[in-house]
């Protein structure tokens, strides 16, 4: 008999319960007992969601985040003050989002950072190893959701990151300090280990996703002896787990480590499977993703038994099948999407879904299935398979010729830089360093209501759009009184920069309940990108006008761009990425060009996304800066010198980019600076980057308004750096998240900071 596990489920709920529930405790509202017994209703979901499987997950499951639950796992917190009593999820939270002053009547708790998981949009929260951390092993929750998993009657089979990928992903200032870290953090390893063996676990999954990763020689070295000592004498089995790739180059060290079992990838790994199940010791298991973790298309059973048959005649019962990642990354449950057109519905599986692909390919393996039943499986599925492969609504040979029509030109601006921004200089006669804003305002509940009911169709076009406008009056008006230089129109209309584009693009399916968790309660939905896009008319044009209408100052167009939109989108399989992404370019492109006939002469394309899609190997990453940047070009050059091109990106950390942030020819680039501290914009500026550069002057992440002072000291450090005519003045990115109140107050002492130092500028000048 083949095994069936998965490596996690999405812990979120089907109709985002854990989100509700969260919020409704971080409110007051809700006690702690009755949050917890909410966590233990959505387990035991989860685990019913998957009762075909052969033992279920346990430890998938979050409150927040899974990383922040190792922290906790392993007493790696900063120490609290003996005041400040935080107890269970109080000062779980605490540290997950920070806490102020009025409620621990002592120091406020600054939350721990977030970054990244891997090259996804789900967001961990980074803890950080100095010389003095210490481990202390904290097991009881863990054990407790085991034994409430064996209660509902399942087979448990506990997961956790390893420890080698657990210290990778912690902030420390040397490698170092987390290999010696490592030392004492394995003992905790064994001990858990041990608890696991004493509560009859028999399985323990292992999450290594690093070993995907080009890996320091220290490392490698680390893992193996690691591994030697963390079993325990009485240890459990251990199913160490790799995902995001393969082990291509780590793989003969890898299989000599001490585990049970290996899960690799399938896809990713599949010219070296035969080679590693040769090389398997005779007690040891091999794991295969044979369904997608992270994408939603439906799996071809044909092409995955060719490649899966010849190892389960070597393996037999020593081949488990499971989803190539954790389901984290997929939205709960197709059956909810009730408007999904019926075709596209065909097409997909969400996590559910892919539970019961597990169990049709392991019934089509088996020799014990009867003939017909395989026969209809493989039936439907090749239906659905060869549908996609063929439909119009993929393939459109309108947008196929369009692609075929891109000629090199498109791909640059008619002038250089510095011409280009003397003419901008002459029409747009902006100050030195002009403030602006990143795109969106506040997005309030009536806001929010008027889109919904919009959608919804309990209001009509005309209303909508009479209020979207009044809005967008209000906006104008606000920053022509604050004196601000280039406005925005606030986004008003916009419920997502993605799935607003994607709504009025063709080649993409929206949904309603398509939710995956970005970070904490915070969940996105991304669009379904199934076959070539094109624009079927302008998107943003008649708000723009209509906002450029109420001003004498520049009114900034606001697209998402080409690398962005493919990022944040369920993305089609059946060509390469750069592909889709050269369509979307052209689409977007029309819409510059489109907003600048009607006389808009900013337009911002913003790739907060741009840094995200980079690959995780090393020797991927040329190509797709490559493409990623052409794509970026293709959709920006189509217009005149005279208009001014800019372009937002966020998410700190992007040393990798910098180098190639000159290629992308953008007049004016704003990007998040406030909490990376000046390490970036020091990178930034020893590249040699010429081009005009708003380094985020404020954090809008958080709730507290910066003062005048603190700006007016932001733009003169900058200026120990840049020249006056590079720089803008802005916030680090939109202001959708923050209260009317605190937009106003920063937006005012922004600009009146910015007016001092110009002043302080112009003194000087007069006094040399
Ligand atoms: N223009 C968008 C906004 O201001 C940019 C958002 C982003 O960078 N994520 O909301
Ligand atoms: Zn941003």
């Amino acid at each position: 008999m083949i095994t069936l596990h998965s490596l996690g489920f999405p812990r979120i709920g089907k109709r985002r319960e854990l989100k509700f529930a969260v919020e409704q405790y971080w409110r007051g509202d809700m006690p702690e007992e009755h949050l917890e017994s909410i966590g233990r209703q959505l387990r035991r979901e989860q685990w019913e969601s998957q009762s075909e499987l052969d033992m279920v997950t346990v430890g998938d499951f979050s409150f927040y985040d899974h990383v922040l639950d190792t922290s906790f796992l392993f007493g790696h917190y900063p120490e609290l003050q003996s005041q400040q009593r935080l107890k269970g999820l109080e000062h779980y939270f605490a540290l997950a989002r920070g806490l102020d002053n009025e409620n621990t009547g002592n120091q406020p708790i600054t939350p721990l950072p977030m970054t990244k998981w891997f090259n996804t949009n789900y967001h961990y929260s980074v803890s950080t190893i100095s010389e003095d951390t210490e481990f202390k092993l904290n097991a009881k929750s863990l054990l407790a959701q085991c034994e409430e998993a064996e209660m509902a009657g399942y087979r448990p089979k506990p997961t956790i990151l390893g420890p080698l990928t657990y210290l990778w992903l912690c902030d420390a200032s040397s490698d170092s300090l987390k290999l010696e870290a490592l030392q004492k953090l394995v003992p905790k390893y064994s001990e858990l280990l041990t608890a696991f063996s004493s509560n009859a676990i028999e399985w323990v999954q292992i999450e290594e996703p690093i070993l995907t990763l080009d890996l320091p020689p220290e490392w490698k070295q680390a893992f193996q002896q690691t591994y030697s000592t963390i079993r325990a004498k009485s240890s459990p089995k251990l199913m160490l787990t790799t995902y995001f790739g393969d082990i291509g180059e780590h793989a003969d060290w890898v299989l000599k480590l001490p585990v049970d079992g290996i899960h690799l990838d399938a896809k990713a790994n599949e010219s070296y499977l035969i080679t590693i199940s040769e090389q398997l010791e005779p007690h040891q298991v091999l794991s295969l993703g044979v369904v997608d973790g992270r994408n939603i298309w439906k799996t071809n059973y044909e092409q995955t038994l060719d490649t899966v048959t010849p190892l389960y005649k070597r393996l037999g019962e020593r081949l488990w099948l499971a989803p190539s990642t954790s389901l984290l990354h997929l939205p709960v449950d197709l059956s909810l999407e009730l408007h999904l057109p019926r075709q596209i519905k065909e097409w997909v599986c969400f996590a559910k879904q892919r539970i019961q692909e597990l169990t049709d390919i392991k019934q089509l393996l088996q020799d014990d299935t009867p003939s017909t039943s395989k026969q209809l499986l493989l039936k439907t599925n090749k239906q659905a398979v060869e549908s996609r492969s063929k439909s119009l609504l993929v393939h459109k040979p309108f947008v196929k010729v369009m692609m075929m029509n891109i000629n090199e030109n498109m791909y640059h601006r008619s002038d250089e830089f510095e011409t280009r921004s003397k003419l901008q200089q002459q029409t747009l006669a902006l100050p030195p360093l002009p403030t602006t804003t990143i795109g969106s305002f506040p997005q309030t509940n009536a806001l929010r209501k008027l889109r919904q009911d919009f959608k919804e169709h309990r209001i009509s076009h005309e209303y909508h759009q009479q209020a979207i406008q009044t809005t967008i009056e209000e906006n104008i008006e606000l920053q022509e009184r604050i004196g601000l230089d280039v406005l925005v129109h606030g986004e008003p209309e916009r419920s997502d920069m993605v799935e607003f584009f994607a709504e009025k693009l063709d080649g993409f399916a929206t949904t309603e309940h398509a939710w995956v968790q970005s970070y904490g309660t915070r969940c996105v939905r991304p669009p379904i990108l199934y076959g070539d896009t094109s624009r079927p008319s302008p998107m943003t044009v008649e708000l723009a006008t209509y906002a450029q209408s109420l001003s004498e100052k520049p009114v900034k167009g606001m697209l998402t761009g080409p690398v962005t939109m493919l990022t944040w989108s369920f993305v089609r399989d059946d060509q390469p990425r750069s592909v889709t992404c050269q369509q979307l370019a052209l689409a977007i492109r029309d819409e510059v060009i489109d907003l600048e006939s009607a006389g808009i002469s900013v337009i911002q394309i913003d790739e907060p996304a741009l840094k995200e899609g980079f690959p995780l190997k090393l020797a991927a990453q040329p190509n797709y800066i490559q493409w990623a940047i052409d794509n970026f070009k293709l959709a920006t050059s189509g217009v005149k010198s005279t208009t001014q091109i800019h372009s937002h990106m966020c998410y700190s950390h992007f040393s990798e980019l910098i180098p190639h942030l000159q290629k992308l020819d953008i007049d004016v680039l704003t990007i998040e600076n406030a909490r990376a501290g000046s390490r970036f914009l020091n990178e930034i500026t020893e590249s040699n980057y010429t081009k005009a550069l708003g380094p985020g002057i404020f954090d809008i992440h958080t709730p507290t308004t910066p003062s005048e002072i603190s700006i007016s000291n932001n733009v003169k450090a900058l200026l120990t750096s840049m020249p006056p005519t590079q720089i803008w003045v802005n916030p680090d990115c939109g202001l959708k998240t923050r209260t009317w109140q605190q937009t106003e107050e920063s937006l005012k002492n922004m600009v009146n900071a910015t007016q001092s130092v110009r002043n302080e500028l112009e003194t000087r000048k007069q006094g040399v």
